[in-house]
């Protein structure tokens, strides 16, 4: 029974550790053991391959794959006026199908098996078309229910999508959040998630006291992912490791629009659990090799310095924490899900190299990743190409005309 992937170099994450000739077994799909000599009934020679647990993506707007490149030279005050807000009045559930699909495709390209998707629920309709997408998508993923902004969420219409998850797409809530929205609708935003269950992912703009305002009400708990909050003082950053929650930082986006200084020595620095997010891609790649790079460049700004296997940590198993998964991805631990990524070894940009993951966070792209898992299935490519580029020309014309 089960798979095996045999003789490869594996790179665990929790701790980092290098293991040449090493076989990965799946069984049920579930990591069953690592080691060596292990059978199956199906072998996967992996010699000359790198095999590493799925990277995580704790934020992502996934739709916005039909909107790539849109807002490259953009502040974030021009993504907003020129693409976030109109797109809110005319994206069709359509619309958010394709986007999200082409958006989970591009994900498992470049190894992400696992995405926190930031989407946009203005109806019910538009969450059970997203959903579709990430399920024909294949990519596992935290499905964020949007709080649009000229609406306020349908609790009714959250409740139902509750039954829309299951398998490889949960549900969580993506309210707009103490920086967004007054604290009367965080009230209820929070206490909405609570009573189904869900963890919140929410945007924070840094210079204000938004932690200290959640926990002046109870709501500053575990259960939530924060997203930037570059700029936020360093009491804020101590009440949010105080409670055990997550940071998404988007390292490469974040300069890009300029939402202000570094993030990752700053966060962890306050032992607060971090992950990386792509954030948006029509500003930046969609890859997670750009993202770790990213990381490791703007690790000296931000007052510190990372290692690249810190890096590696967290693109997998301390994502995985922030974003509350780390019991079932991140690592390959026997029985978590067998979300993997296997990379040529011999490309011409890995080989001979004395450092594997430094290689991995530093030389590697998605051009290298031969096959990837998501609990133990491996993932085949779709042609969507013509379907996602009418869409994406269909979305600029009523974006132009909005
Ligand atoms: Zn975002």
């Amino acid at each position: 029974m089960g798979v095996v992937l045999r003789n490869a170099l594996v790179i665990d994450t929790d701790p980092v550790v290098i293991l040449p000739g090493t076989d990965v077994l799946v069984s049920d799909g579930r990591i069953a053991a690592v080691g060596q000599g292990l059978t199956a009934k199906t072998v996967i020679d992996c010699t000359d391959r790198i095999v590493l647990p799925g990277f995580v993506d704790t934020h992502r707007h996934l739709w916005q794959g039909l909107v790539r490149s849109f807002c490259a030279d953009m502040s974030l005050g021009e993504y907003l006026e020129h693409l976030l807000w109109p797109a809110q009045r005319v994206l069709t559930p359509d619309d958010l199908e394709i986007g999200t699909l082409a958006g989970g495709l591009e994900c498992l390209a470049s190894g992400i098996t696992t995405v926190l998707d930031y989407s946009f629920s203005p109806t019910f309709e538009h969450a059970e078309a997203a959903i579709s997408g990430l399920r024909t998508s294949g990519v596992r993923a935290l499905f964020g229910y949007g709080e649009p902004v000229e609406a306020p969420l349908v609790p009714d219409d959250v409740r139902r999508a509750v039954g829309l998850a299951g398998g490889t797409v949960e549900l969580a809530l993506a309210p707009l959040g103490p920086s967004f929205s007054d604290m009367a609708v965080v009230e209820e935003t929070w206490e909405l998630a609570r009573s189904l269950g869900l963890r919140v992912m929410v945007h924070i703009a840094g210079h204000e006291q938004p932690m200290s305002a959640l926990r002046e009400r109870g709501l500053l708990h575990s259960e939530i992912t924060f997203v930037h909050g570059n700029g936020l003082p360093d009491d804020e950053l101590k009440l949010v490791a105080e409670a055990g929650a997550g940071v998404s930082i988007a390292p490469a986006l974040e300069a890009r629009m300029g939402h202000g200084a570094p993030m990752v020595c700053r966060t962890r620095g306050f032992g607060v659990l971090t992950g990386l997010g792509t954030d948006t891609v029509t500003a930046v790649a969609g890859d997670m090799f750009s993202l770790m790079r990213a990381t490791l460049a703007s690790a000296f700004l931000s007052g510190g310095q990372v290692t690249p296997a810190d890096v590696l940590r967290m693109a997998t198993v301390e994502g995985a924490a922030a974003a509350g998964l780390a019991d079932r991805i991140g690592s390959l631990a026997v029985g978590k899900h067998a979300d993997l990524v296997v990379l040529r070894a011999n490309d011409i940009n890995l080989v001979g190299t004395h450092d594997p993951v430094a290689a991995v966070v530093t030389a590697a792209h998605p051009g290298n990743v031969e096959k990837v898992f998501v609990g133990g299935v491996e993932m085949r490519r779709q042609e969507v190409a013509g379907a996602v580029r009418d869409a994406a020309a269909s979305l600029a014309d009523r974006l132009r005309a909005a």
